[in-house]
Formats: C-alpha cells, sequence, structure tokens
C-alpha cells in the first residue's frame, strides 16, 4: 500500500456529488438514457472528459444532479462515498452536501437529509464502523479491530438560493443538529448571486451554534472576498484570487484554508502548481488543511492530494503526517471526537517512529 493511502486522514471539503465514482454516474446515466429521460451519449461524454473550466464545472453539477436527485440514488451515493473515503484511512470525513427539492418526486430539503442519513445508517459492515450521530461515539470507541470513520454534516447552500430558502437550510441544519449535522457552507458558481443575500442566514447559522465555512475567492471579486474575511468564518476554500491586503486579513485573522490541489489546477483557477498558494500558507505556518473537493469530478482522492504535495513543494513523510495530523484542529466537531482522533494520530505517530 502507497504510504499517503496508510496515514490517517482527516477530510474536510468533499461535496457529495462530486465525489460519487465514475461507475456509478454512468450506471445511473445508463439507467435513465434507457428509460428515455436523458441521452446517454450526451451524458457519457460530458463525465469522460477531465478537464473542465470552474464554469463548466457547474454545468456538469447540473447534469449530475438529473442523473442523482432522488431519495434512493442519494443513499447509495452516500454509502458509497463514505465507503471510498474509509478506504484510503480517511479517519474523519465533514462531509457537505445542498439540501435539494424536486417537487416531482416529493422530496424536500429535509427528505433529500434523511436519504443522506440513511447512506450513513447503511455503511457499518463487518470490516467497517461508522460514527455519524453525536451521541454514541463511546460506543464507536470500542471497536477497535475494524477499519473507523467518523462522519459529520455540512449544510451547503448553493449561490443560486435567495435569502429565505439558505434561511431554510439553516432552520433544517439546526433541527438535525443531533443527527450529525454540525455546520454550514457556501458554495455554488461563484459568479452568481451576492454576499449579502447569504450573510443573514449565515450570521443567524453561527449565533445558533452552527460552524460555518464559506467558498472564498474562487473568482477575483475585493469586496466580497473582504466581507467574508471580515465575517470571520470557521474556515474557508480554496483561497485562489486572493490580492495583498486579502492575504492580509486572512492571515491576522488566523482563518483555516481548505486547500483543494487537483480541483484548483483542473478548474484553471491557479495555473500551475509551482503558483500555488499552499507554499507560502505552509512556510508561513498559517492553518491549512488538505482536501479533495470533487474526488469523483476531479478524479483524485485524499492520498493522491498528499502525494502531490510531496511531488510538488517537496514535503517528506513525517511534514506530511504532521500537515494530516494537524487538521483535527480544524475540525467542527467538538472536543469528544478531537480527543478520539488525537488518539489515532497518537497511535499511528507510533508506527512510524
Ligand atoms: P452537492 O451539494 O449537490 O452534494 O454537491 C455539488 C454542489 O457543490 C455543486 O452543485 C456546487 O454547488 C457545489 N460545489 C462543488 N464543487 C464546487 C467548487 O469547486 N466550488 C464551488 N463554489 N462550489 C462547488
Amino acid at each position: 500500500m502507497e504510504w499517503w493511502v496508510s496515514i490517517p486522514k482527516v477530510e474536510l471539503h468533499a461535496h457529495l456529488n462530486g465525489s460519487i465514482r465514475n461507475s456509478t454516474l454512468l450506471e445511473l446515466a445508463r439507467e435513465l438514457g434507457e428509460k428515455g429521460t436523458i441521452v446517454f451519449s450526451d451524458f457519457e461524454h460530458v463525465i469522460r472528459k477531465n478537464d473542465r473550466t470552474l464554469s463548466e464545472v457547474f454545468k456538469l453539477f447540473d447534469l449530475i444532479h438529473v442523473v442523482t436527485t432522488d431519495h434512493k440514488t442519494i443513499t447509495r451515493i452516500t454509502k458509497e462515498v463514505v465507503e471510498d473515503f474509509a478506504a484510503e484511512n480517511v479517519v474523519y470525513l465533514e462531509l457537505r452536501t445542498t439540501p435539494k427539492r424536486n417537487d416531482s418526486i416529493g422530496m424536500h430539503k429535509r427528505s433529500y437529509m434523511e436519504a443522506v442519513i440513511d447512506g450513513l445508517k447503511s455503511v457499518s459492515s463487518s470490516d467497517l464502523d461508522i460514527n455519524f450521530s453525536c451521541d454514541d461515539l463511546e460506543k464507536f470507541s470500542k471497536y477497535q479491530t475494524k477499519k473507523r470513520i467518523i462522519v459529520r454534516l455540512l449544510l451547503s447552500i448553493d449561490r443560486r438560493e435567495s435569502t429565505a430558502s439558505a434561511m431554510e437550510t439553516v432552520n433544517l441544519a439546526l433541527e438535525m443538529k443531533d443527527m450529525g449535522v454540525i455546520g454550514i457552507d457556501l458554495s455554488g458558481n461563484p459568479t452568481v448571486g451576492e454576499w449579502t443575500t447569504f450573510f443573514p442566514a449565515l450570521k443567524f447559522a453561527r449565533e445558533h451554534g452552527l460552524s460555518v465555512t464559506l467558498h472564498c475567492g474562487e473568482v477575483p471579486n475585493s469586496i466580497e472576498i473582504q466581507a467574508m474575511l471580515d465575517f470571520l468564518p470557521g474556515r474557508i476554500g480554496h483561497a485562489c484570487c486572493f490580492q495583498d491586503e486579502e492575504w492580509r486579513k486572512l492571515e491576522s485573522y488566523k482563518i483555516p484554508v481548505e486547500i483543494c490541489l487537483t480541483s484548483n489546477i483542473r478548474t484553471e483557477s491557479i495555473s500551475s502548481m509551482d503558483v500555488h498558494h499552499f507554499a507560502n500558507l505552509y512556510k508561513e505556518n498559517h492553518p491549512i488543511i488538505l482536501c479533495t473537493d470533487d474526488s469523483g469530478v476531479f478524479s483524485t482522492n485524499l492520498s493522491n492530494e498528499y502525494a502531490l504535495v510531496s511531488s510538488a513543494f517537496g514535503l517528506g513523510k513525517m511534514e506530511l503526517f504532521q500537515l494530516a495530523r494537524k487538521a483535527v484542529d480544524f475540525i467542527f466537531a467538538g472536543n469528544e471526537v478531537k480527543m478520539e482522533l488525537k488518539k489515532v494520530y497518537e497511535s499511528a505517530a507510533r508506527t512510524l517512529e
């Protein structure tokens, strides 16, 4: 097994519908093609394409949502995505997804999330144990012989949504707090929507104990980036198009950054690895976490992101292990989960010595 695969890892930026296996996506599309709902060959062509600009990625998501947005499929893909992360030794996963409505099949935001939770419930098997609800960690700690993964959920607000719709998602997250929902994400096409539309819902979320992470600086937009940083989110994702003043704010506020290398390069948000901001942030000892973003869409996985850092920035095994371990400090779950994960890293460190 490659070394990157064997170390315990923490994934904090993974979108459910971006992390679907290609094989599953093609199988689902073929079924809809046979029913005449979509033209399979058009779909296949888009899925198999490797490089996409950021705006093409959002068109792809609209296509993916056509084949995935029913309860049964959401349950299936949730199970598979968690199994895939666990298979490469991700020990803690914050999985984010946008609760959706589809009136034609009786889906509303809550039933969408219940389908996600059904997926989590179906993960446990003879060799894998999952903890996803906030109250059964003690029982979980006892299964030392199986592979184990702790999963928490973030509900995403899509930038196409209105303030009322964003508020609906936040209220749903609050209702589902005892089912493993711990935070809110703002994502979706960064050229759509205004920060002021989402701000009331995000503020309300934080005031009511939910953690907040924001997709920030995927496109140049100084006013929005600065407003987002001044909001003091718990973390931000990407930070690709920052100006000097924004870097200064980020560093003085010490906001942790979810770094998605493959995604940034594939979407051309960053032109090449040698100019990626990972290098500076790492050198400055700024809090960073390596993440996949959309492992299915970008054909990557978290182990691969660690391997990339090693080859592109020359980090050795010990430095990579410390990077993985440090991510525990930036998770949104509480102290009990942090302590559990620290034990996992302590025991892994002993095998490295
Ligand atoms: P879902 O929320 O449907 O499970 O995951 C797919 C959704 O996540 C996309 O429709 C989009 O709103 C969001 N998303 C996935 N990847 C990215 C990304 O790289 N940037 C942004 N801004 N949003 C993303």
